[in-house]
């Protein structure tokens, strides 16, 4: 089962265009195939830390990498839960074989 809920806007920013949270995934359009894959491998990271620990640990990342980079989005794109989304979404086979934990691997983000 998809629990896909398009809205007119999403909290917090407008910069963005969907937010995978608990599992559920809002978008103010229509994902491509490529957009909802990398939603659905954050769907899949929520679920194996639990929801709550993931986004404590995505917020303290971030957090982390801004310090590193000073700069908020080039800080977003090295969360590692970016880098596995971001580097695998093309491929919407991969989460029928990811491995748990699979942002633990250094994955490299293509620039
Ligand atoms: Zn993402």
């Amino acid at each position: 089962m998809k629990r896909i809920y398009v809205m007119k806007k999403l909290p917090l920013r407008r910069d963005y265009y969907a937010i995978c949270l608990f599992g559920f995934i809002f978008s103010v359009r229509p994902l491509s195939a490529t957009e909802l894959n990398h939603e659905l491998i954050h769907a899949a990271q929520q679920r194996e830390l639990l929801y709550i620990p993931f986004f404590i640990w995505y917020v303290i990342e971030w957090g982390i990498l801004f310090f590193k980079y000073r700069n908020w989005e080039k800080a977003y794109f090295h969360i590692r839960f970016e880098q596995e989304a971001y580097h695998h979404q093309s491929d919407l086979e991969y989460l029928k074989y990811r491995k748990h934990f699979g942002y633990r691997r250094q994955n490299k983000l293509r620039s």
